[in-house]
């Protein structure tokens, strides 16, 4: 089935993840926002929070993009913890958005990184 949501862009490989093209561990789905287990994991705990609609990175982030950022960020900390980082502060979680080829982005579809559990990590 051909998807002609204007917010999606079919190169994308999280566009796929979020159409199910391509299959992937979730953690979290609503309307906004999907959240799935990263494929190689730097951390006990290493998931990927996105919004559904393509967003490249933080770099086209705008203030018309305020109120879904805010949801975006409300998110984090329920998630991980349901995700299994353990509660802070002995515990807590790492957030990571890499920001174009200099900030160390791989995939252009705006994601939240986020890592926890406990030490050491394989990275970071
Ligand atoms: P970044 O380098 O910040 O763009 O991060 C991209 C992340 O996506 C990396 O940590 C990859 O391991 C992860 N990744 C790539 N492909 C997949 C996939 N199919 N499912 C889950 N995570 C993926
Ligand atoms: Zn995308």
């Amino acid at each position: 089935m051909t998807d002609h949501r204007a917010d999606h862009d079919p190169d994308c490989l999280f566009c796929k993840i979020v159409a199910k093209q391509i299959p992937s561990r979730m953690v979290y789905e609503d309307d906004e926002f999907y959240a799935f287990h990263d494929i190689s994991p730097w951390a006990p705990v290493h998931f990927l929070l996105i919004p559904k609609a393509h967003i490249a990175s933080m770099a086209q982030v705008t203030q018309a993009h305020a109120a879904l950022m805010g949801r975006m960020m409300a998110l984090v900390p329920v998630l991980a913890l349901q995700a299994g980082c353990r509660p802070y502060p002995e515990g807590g979680f790492r957030l990571v958005t890499n920001t174009g080829a200099e900030g160390g982005q791989e995939v252009r579809h705006l994601h939240f990184h986020i890592m926890g559990g406990p030490r050491p990590w394989l990275r970071g």
